[in-house]
């Protein structure tokens, strides 16, 4: 059997970054990724400025830098206009061809098209029968992660995203939100604008509004809206913001295998980004302290408690919407959003 010290299962955002922090070392590593291409994920592909800020991405990689938004409630609406980019759209597929370009050193290995089957002590089995054994094991294999369930964690809190590619020739580098209580509950509709696209979803939680519900009410919506879907490419996949730790002796979580996804905006490849990054850091040093880590997880605390205060608020959602749209109209607050972003 051929070992490796580290393996890696999955090669998204948290995957490959782990593998980068790790390029040039002493440990030798396999990064293993199901799909024949990396970065095939369904995704509006929004990425904050903190996100920005570990990756370093080029220009050619971003596809718009977004300085405007409007968040709508019914009729009311708040623009912002802010001095610097804030969001940054990329392509999932660009994102990955990056990320793996950057790895270069020989003690890396990456492998596509390879399907971690089964998952045992000190060892893994591939589709094919083929065993590999590692010292460290990463799952960052997403929301149906094999290495939690090999972990015997359960997945409670998740969400149910849906999502339509809307083909749009240059569409404007606007970011819009827009919050209706009746059709999405304490979510809301996003439209992020790509290179030839407007990438158009919501989420909530299955319990909520059922999967078939969540859909059938984004299509009324999109009706109301006169956009137009024919020529769309639609998408479906959950997300998981069940965190339920990180480390477990030699095996690791990282990204939505770990649960690090926030449940009410289902923001989660700055989350990945981290935790891969922590967890590559750990190996190398056990030492090692992360406090992006910490961070992240108070992060997903304070927007969990605001999902709960939303759900909870009941038929007091909309005036709750509305009162947010007139608070962020306002002079004062305006200006220290502004000055936030700059
Ligand atoms: C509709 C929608 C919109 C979203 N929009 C945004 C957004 O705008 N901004 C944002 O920050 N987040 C967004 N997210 C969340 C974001 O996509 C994820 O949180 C992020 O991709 C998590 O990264 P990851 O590396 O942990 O996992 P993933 O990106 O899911 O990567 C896991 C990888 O593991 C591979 N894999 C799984 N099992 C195996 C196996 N057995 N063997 C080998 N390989 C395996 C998969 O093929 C996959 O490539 C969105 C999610 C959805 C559903």
């Amino acid at each position: 059997m051929i070992n490796y010290d580290v393996i890696i299962i999955g090669g998204g955002p948290a995957g490959l970054i782990c593998a980068k922090v790790l390029d040039g070392t002493d440990k030798r590593v396999l990064l293993l990724e199901k799909n024949e291409a990396l970065g095939d994920k369904i995704c509006a592909g929004g990425l904050t400025r903190k996100g920005l800020a570990i990756l370093h991405l080029p220009d050619d990689v971003i596809e718009h830098k977004i300085y405007e938004t409007a968040l709508h409630a019914g009729r009311y609406k708040s623009e912002t206009h802010a001095p610097e980019p804030f969001v940054f759209t990329i392509s999932r597929k660009s994102l990955a061809a990056w990320q793996s370009e950057q790895i270069k050193g020989d003690n890396i290995e990456i492998r596509t098209n390879v399907r971690v089957a089964e998952i045992g002590k000190r060892k893994v089995s591939l589709g094919d029968g083929t065993e590999i054994g590692f010292q460290y094991l990463v799952g960052a294999d997403g929301v149906h992660s094999i290495v939690r369930k090999y972990l015997e964690i359960p997945t409670k809190k998740r969400l149910i995203g849906v999502q339509y590619t809307v083909p749009v020739k240059d569409p404007d580098p606007l970011l819009e939100l827009y919050m209706n209580s009746r059709l999405f509950h304490s979510w809301y509709v996003w439209i992020f604008p790509h290179a030839d696209n407007l990438a158009i979803g919501s989420i909530c939680n299955p319990n909520i509004l059922s999967p078939k519900k969540l859909l059938s009410n984004l299509n009324t919506w999109l009706k109301g809206k006169k956009i137009d879907i024919t020529n769309a490419k639609y998408d479906t996949w959950p997300i998981s913001y069940d965190y339920r730790g990180y480390q477990f002796g030699n095996i690791f979580l990282a990204g939505e295998a770990a649960g690090l996804a926030s449940g009410f905006t289902g923001e989660g490849i700055y989350q990945a980004l981290v935790s891969g990054e922590a967890i590559a850091h750990y190996i190398l040093d056990s030492q090692s302290v992360f406090p992006a880590m910490d961070q992240i997880l108070r992060y997903n605390a304070i927007q969990e408690k605001i999902l709960r205060f939303l759900i909870n608020a009941g038929p007091f959602r909309p005036a709750i919407f509305k009162s947010l749209i007139l608070l962020l109209n306002n002079k004062w607050i305006k200006e220290r959003i502004k000055r936030g972003f700059s």
